[in-house]
């Protein structure tokens, strides 16, 4: 086996770098979880997690991945036989669609090319023609991590609005959180779901999520079966509640760590570096696709996540061989195409515990790679990416 020395980049949309500081915030003995020092830490995960998804609702965590919450989100509020309204972002709203359907909901769909954010329109029409109000909530992914598309959340809250309907609004934020503004109160989302091991720099293994009042209502009269995930459970008094047993202990002393480094940097700054980077990756696809073998999957420039970023490869590009090279010669770690864009596109993640020299690394690693798997590129994307960095640091 070849030996790589030097850090491993991680350019996978999730899990994301995790930060020595949170490796080290977790590398100590178990603790006794119903002990002072221990409730207290939980309770102010609790508390300060609400600033960062902009909300004073109530919050859940979960010893669980993004399924997990996503799970808890559709078994509290809903019955079973209820609608939802999907709109297709891409291979996230599939994956969470199935899920509903696995459990006994039926999925109204709002089609859409997944090369295009979502029209509110549509979402707004559907719900006029639901007189009788049978679809219960809309599940919207906030950013598809397969599309690298970033929904407008709040005209869908208007589209709902200006329909009339009681529906509830779910986010999937899992991909958004801390890599672009999220505003649930605000924007009068009911659930929003997050997930530790993207934006947030943790290891997998945690997710949450935030309820609004509307959406605790909810689930007061929601049948679906439900114990580990109920809700009700987890708001009881008593701290072996909040986690339906054992506490994560170690993944909430870095989820400590986390939040704090998060509110360190400040998450006007958190979003801009995101801005920034991103930037820096679009200057560099923009420059390679001239060639004509490479494309943005997303197509209009404003829809592009600042956290991800889908690349379409021509036909008969076998995309694999770029995969295997980057990890086997740079010890680089990219996405890979998901769902319809399997085999036809790779991913660039660009979020989480990131900077300037790690995102030139990959853009510098990509085209030499390019050039290595003969992948027709225009040369000097990363010169491109070098220029846009230069001015950005000029602010
Ligand atoms: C990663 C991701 C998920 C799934 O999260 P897991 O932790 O892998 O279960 C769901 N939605 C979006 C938008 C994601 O990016």
């Amino acid at each position: 086996m070849t030996v790589l020395r030097g850090r491993n980049f991680l350019q996978t949309p999730g899990p994301t770098n995790v930060p020595g500081r949170i490796l080290n915030a977790m590398h100590r003995p178990a603790v006794e979880f119903s002990g002072p020092d221990f409730v207290e830490l939980s309770r102010s995960c609790f508390e300060d997690l609400k600033p960062l998804f902009r909300t004073s609702d109530e919050m859940f965590i979960y010893a669980a991945n993004g399924h997990g919450a996503w799970e808890t989100a559709l078994v509290n509020t809903l019955s079973p036989g209820d609608r939802i309204l999907v709109p297709h972002t891409g291979n996230f709203s599939a994956a969470w669609q199935r899920m509903a359907e696995s459990h006994g909901l039926v999925a109204v769909e709002v089609p859409n090319d997944w090369q295009h954010a979502i029209e509110a329109d549509a979402v707004e029409e559907v719900l006029r023609a639901d007189q009788a109000h049978e679809i219960k909530a809309v599940l919207l992914v906030h950013t598809d991590t397969a599309t690298s598309i970033t929904a407008d959340v709040p005209a869908v809250r208007r589209a709902i609005d200006a329909a009339g309907h009681p529906a509830l609004l779910m986010v999937d934020t899992i991909a958004s959180l801390l890599t672009v503004d999220f505003r649930m109160d605000d924007w009068g989302v009911d659930v929003a779901v997050g997930a530790g091991q993207k934006g947030l720099m943790m290891p997998p293994g945690l997710s949450f999520t935030a309820v609004s009042a509307k959406g605790l209502a909810a689930a007061e009269k929601a049948k679906l079966p439900r114990a580990y995930w109920n809700w009700g459970d987890r708001l009881e008094k008593q701290n072996y509640r909040w986690f339906c047993g054992t506490a994560p202990e170690h993944l909430i002393f870095g989820l400590r760590e986390a939040i704090d480094m998060v509110n360190e940097e400040g998450m006007d700054a958190v979003f801009a570096r995101h801005a920034r980077l991103a930037g820096a990756v679009h200057r560099a696809v923009e420059v390679w696709g001239q060639a004509g073998a490479l494309s943005f999957n997303a197509a209009v420039p404003e829809q592009r996540a600042t956290s991800v970023t889908t690349i379409h490869v021509a036909d008969g590009i076998d995309i694999e061989a770029l995969h295997v090279l980057l990890r086997e010669k740079f010890n680089v770690a990219l996405g890979y195409g998901l769902g319809t864009l399997q085999g036809r596109a790779f991913r660039i993640g660009h979020m989480g515990d990131l900077n300037e020299p790690m995102i030139l690394g990959t853009l510098a690693s990509v085209e030499a790679g390019l050039a290595a798997c003969g992948i027709p590129h225009e040369p000097h994307g990363t010169s491109a990416a070098i220029a846009w960095l230069a001015e950005q640091a000029q602010r």
